[in-house]
C-alpha cells in the first residue's frame, strides 16, 4: 500500500454534500489502517452526474458512494447491478471491478451488519416504520436473510403498498402493511421493530406514536437515525428494558462494506464509530 506517491481515490456525490459525516469516519480507517487512500466529498449536482463518473472511471477511482438525489439516476451509467441493489431498484456504493462500474447497495447490508450480532434474523418478524429509501433497503435484506414475516407501518399507504411489491419480490417471507395510526401498536410476536422513517433526524425530541405498552422486554428496537443516535424512540425502548441498535451502526456497517468493496481489507468498525461520535459532538 505504501510507497510512490499515487493514491488510490474513493469517494462521494452527492447534493447537497456538505452534511454528509460519511468522508469522516472512511478516511479516519484509511488513516487507521496506514492506507494510502483517498476519499473525496463531492458536491455533484443532477446534471454533472454523467461527467463526475465519467472522471472518476477516466481517473480510475476504486469506487464511490451515492447519496441523495443519485442513487437511482446513476444505474444507466453502471455496467451491471448486485443483487440487493438491483431488487431495491437503488444503488449508493460503486465498486471498480476490473474496468467495470457495478452498483451495490449497501443500506440495507449496513443494518444487517448491526443486528446479526445481537438477533440472527433468520425466521424472524420485523416490524419497520417508514417505507422510503432506508426502509426498502433494509426489508430487501431482510428477507434476503430469511426472515419469515415482515410488517410494514408507513404514513402514507401507497408507498407501504409499494414497498410490499419490492418485498414480496426479495423473497418468501409473509409481508403484511398495517396502517399509520395516532397509536401504533406492535403485535405480540414481533422481534425486532426498526425506525425507518427521517423522524428524529437532529431532533432528540422528536417522538413516534408507538404506544408505549408496545416495547415488551424481550423486543429488540432499533434506528435508523445517525444524528443524534440517542433518539427518543431508542431512549423510550431502553428505558422500557428493550434491548437496543441505534443508527450509527447501520452507518459504520455502510463504511466498513464499503471498504471492503473497494479494497478487501476488513477494517476496524470502532475507529469508525468513533470518528462519527467526534464529528457530531
Ligand atoms: P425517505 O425520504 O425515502 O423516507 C422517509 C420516510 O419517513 C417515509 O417513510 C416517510 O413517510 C417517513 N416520514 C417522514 N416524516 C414523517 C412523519 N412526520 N410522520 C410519519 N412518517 C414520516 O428517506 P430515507 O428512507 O432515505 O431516509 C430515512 C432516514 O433514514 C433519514 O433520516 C436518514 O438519515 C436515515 N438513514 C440512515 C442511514 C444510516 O446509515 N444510519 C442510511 C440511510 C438513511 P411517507 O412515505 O408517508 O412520506
Amino acid at each position: 500500500m505504501a510507497g510512490g506517491f499515487k493514491a488510490d481515490l474513493t469517494g462521494s456525490f452527492s447534493t447537497p454534500c456538505h452534511d454528509n459525516p460519511t468522508v469522516v469516519m472512511v478516511e479516519a480507517a484509511y488513516r487507521h489502517h496506514n492506507m494510502d487512500w483517498r476519499y473525496i466529498n463531492a458536491e455533484v449536482q443532477p446534471d454533472g452526474l454523467a461527467s463526475a463518473i465519467a472522471g472518476a472511471r477516466a481517473m480510475g477511482w476504486r469506487g464511490f458512494n451515492l447519496s441523495m438525489p443519485h442513487k437511482v439516476s446513476v444505474i444507466p451509467f453502471l455496467d451491471g447491478l448486485g443483487e440487493s441493489a438491483r431488487l431495491i431498484n437503488a444503488v449508493n456504493c460503486v465498486v471498480r471491478v476490473n474496468d467495470q462500474l457495478i452498483g451495490e447497495n449497501t443500506d440495507g447490508k449496513g443494518f444487517l451488519s448491526s443486528l446479526t450480532p445481537i438477533h440472527k434474523p433468520e425466521g424472524s418478524h420485523v416490524m419497520l416504520l417508514g417505507a422510503g429509501g432506508a426502509a426498502r433497503a433494509i426489508a430487501v435484506e431482510l428477507i434476503l436473510a430469511g426472515i419469515e414475516n415482515l410488517t410494514i407501518v408507513n404514513r402514507s399507504s401507497s408507498r407501504a403498498n409499494e414497498l410490499k411489491k419490492i418485498a414480496d419480490a426479495a423473497g418468501n417471507a409473509s409481508i403484511r402493511v398495517m396502517p399509520w395510526e395516532t397509536q401504533i401498536s406492535v403485535p405480540d410476536d414481533v422481534d425486532v421493530l426498526v425506525n425507518c422513517t427521517s423522524i428524529g433526524l437532529g431532533d432528540a425530541s422528536a417522538t413516534i406514536p408507538v404506544a408505549s405498552s408496545a416495547f415488551r422486554k424481550n423486543l429488540i428496537v432499533a434506528d435508523v437515525i445517525p444524528n443524534p443516535p440517542k433518539t427518543h424512540f431508542l431512549k423510550t425502548a431502553q428505558e422500557a428494558g428493550c434491548r437496543t441498535i441505534d443508527g450509527l451502526g447501520m452507518l459504520v456497517g455502510q463504511g466498513v462494506l464499503g471498504i471492503r468493496y473497494w479494497s478487501q481489507i476488513d477494517v476496524d468498525s470502532h475507529v469508525m464509530r468513533k470518528a462519527l461520535i467526534d464529528a457530531f459532538s
